[in-house]
């Protein structure tokens, strides 16, 4: 998931979640990307701050898109990171890390096999779905942490 920062015409500014940078593209180019504050469609990006990619960290570079880094916008990049990291932290040290077994353990604790306990870990695209198609939605959050963790066996 990628979080972009977003402007409107209004002077409102709000965030949004894609899968990628050309689902952000194709919503504004259709004009599905609308404000929330107005409704309008006169939106346009502000900055990529933070990619966000289950498991790992990634910085966009603002260069990709030709976009200006203002002092503001730097600004905005360091808070949105700082939370990301509170989130991270909290992550890490409430929830039990199962690594890429995170489906096989969501399914076990939703049937009743297991007792439910707060897990994280890492599901593919097509797990993800199978959790979806029972009605199961994984929250995403961004882990700010390089090295690898290895599942506890
Ligand atoms: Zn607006």
């Amino acid at each position: 998931m990628i979080v972009f920062d977003l402007a409107c015409a209004c002077g409102c500014r709000f965030e949004g979640w894609f899968r990628d940078h050309g689902q952000m593209q194709s919503q504004r180019e259709r004009g599905l990307l609308l404000c929330p504050a107005c409704g309008g469609a006169a939106v346009h990006k502000i900055l990529s701050p933070v990619a966000v990619k289950t498991g790992q960290r990634r910085r966009l570079r603002a260069e990709e898109d030709g976009a200006q880094v203002t002092r503001e916008d730097a600004r905005h990049g360091q808070a949105a990171l700082k939370i990301i990291s509170e989130i991270s932290a909290y992550v890490e040290a409430n929830f039990e890390n199962v690594g890429p077994r995170l489906a096989e353990e969501t399914l076990k604790m939703c049937c009743g096999d297991k007792k439910m306990r707060n897990i994280r870990g890492e599901a593919s695209p097509e797990e993800e779905s199978l959790l979806k198609g029972k009605g199961i939605n994984l929250l995403k959050v961004p882990i700010l942490k390089k090295e690898k963790e290895e599942p506890p066996q």
